[in-house]
This record gives structure tokens, C-alpha cells and sequence, in this order.
């Protein structure tokens, strides 16, 4: 069992413990940003007088996905399982802190994570960077050996990879289009759960 001795697992929130409803296009769009930018890096390429109006609307829009998120199936049952054999469970978004807190009480999920486990892009360098990580590795005095990064795209695997922790693709479509920074690939949440060995 690849997870029997992991005891510290740090969740992306969008996308795995929440059903990915996010149009990143059409959020570019409404903010005049280029196709194929990041948000969060396109909005600081514009102007500084620029950036408050689009820090407001880019607020404006989450916060309309995160009153409609839904938990990805087997979340809850995962985090149970978890919080049973007493592990360390932390989110780490590339989401504003508070409408990550939002989102997951509007999934049920906000009781599994304490608030000062919830990182948003505001407390660290939001992921690729590993900031966020080793920030919850200290906390909680871990190694990198017993922690876990548990994410839907590239950014979660890169930064896990980056701290050194052991790296789980939630890859629902099965497309394997990271198999060099993943150490770990499932397409259910459920999966990772019988993966824990107990
Ligand atoms: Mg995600």
C-alpha cells in the first residue's frame, strides 16, 4: 500500500475535492486577459492602475463558482478516512483564503480543515512554487517523506515535486498528461482511499 506510511496530505481544492466547474477561458475573457494566460500572472502583466478593477472582478466571478460548487464524489469519505487514522489534512489553492472557505462549506467539506490550514494565494507563493508546502511541512515538523500533495493539474505536481513530497494525480479523465511528475495517478477519489491500507 503506497500510502500506508503517509500521515500528512495537502489537498488542491478546485478540481479535486470540488467538481471542476471553472471556465478559465471565459474568466479570461471577462477580463480582457490573452487566451492561454494564467490568471493570477496575466493580471499582473497589466498595469498597476489596472490591477485592483481586475482583482475585483476576478472576486466577483469565484465567488460565483464557489456558491455553486459541488464536492468531487468520495471527497467526504476520503477526508473521513483520513481524519480516522489521524492525519494532517491542509488545502493549498491558487483560490482567494475566504471564498476557499466558502466553497468548501458549500460542499460540506469545511470541517475536515482547520482555517489556518487553508492556504490561499494570498498567504504564499501560489503554486508551482513550493512555498505553500514546505510552509505546512514545518508546521506541522513533517518530512517529505510522510507528506502528501494530492492534485488535479500540472501546478499541484510541480510544486509537490518541488518540496519533495510524494505526488497523487487526480486524473478523473484518465489522460496521464503528467506520468514524470506523478507518482501516484487515480481517476476516482475512492481509489486513493483503499491506496491509504486501512
Ligand atoms: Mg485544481
Amino acid at each position: 500500500m503506497p500510502l500506508r506510511d503517509k500521515r500528512h496530505f495537502v489537498f488542491d481544492m478546485d478540481g479535486t475535492l470540488t467538481i471542476a466547474t471553472h471556465d478559465f477561458d471565459a474568466m479570461r475573457d471577462a477580463l480582457g486577459l490573452p487566451p492561454d494566460s494564467s490568471i493570477l500572472e496575466g493580471i499582473a502583466a497589466r498595469p498597476a492602475a489596472e490591477q485592483p478593477r481586475l482583482h475585483r472582478r476576478l472576486h466577483e466571478l469565484e465567488l460565483d463558482y464557489a456558491r455553486r460548487a459541488q464536492p468531487q464524489p468520495g471527497a467526504a469519505g476520503l477526508l473521513q478516512r483520513l481524519r480516522r487514522r489521524d492525519a494532517s489534512l491542509a488545502i493549498l489553492t491558487r483560490n482567494d483564503k475566504a471564498l476557499a472557505g466558502l466553497t468548501l462549506e458549500v460542499c460540506g467539506l469545511r470541517e475536515f480543515f482547520p482555517d489556518e490550514l487553508i492556504l490561499g494565494r494570498e498567504e504564499h507563493a501560489p503554486k508551482p512554487a513550493p512555498d505553500g508546502i514546505l510552509h505546512l511541512m514545518q508546521h506541522w515538523q513533517a518530512a517529505p517523506a510522510s507528506t502528501v500533495m494530492v492534485g488535479d493539474y500540472v501546478y499541484d505536481l510541480k510544486a509537490g515535486r518541488a518540496a519533495g513530497v510524494t505526488t497523487v494525480h487526480f486524473d478523473e479523465q484518465g489522460l496521464a498528461r503528467w506520468p514524470e511528475l506523478s507518482d501516484i495517478t487515480v481517476q476516482e477519489l475512492s481509489e486513493l482511499a483503499e491506496l491509504l491500507g486501512d
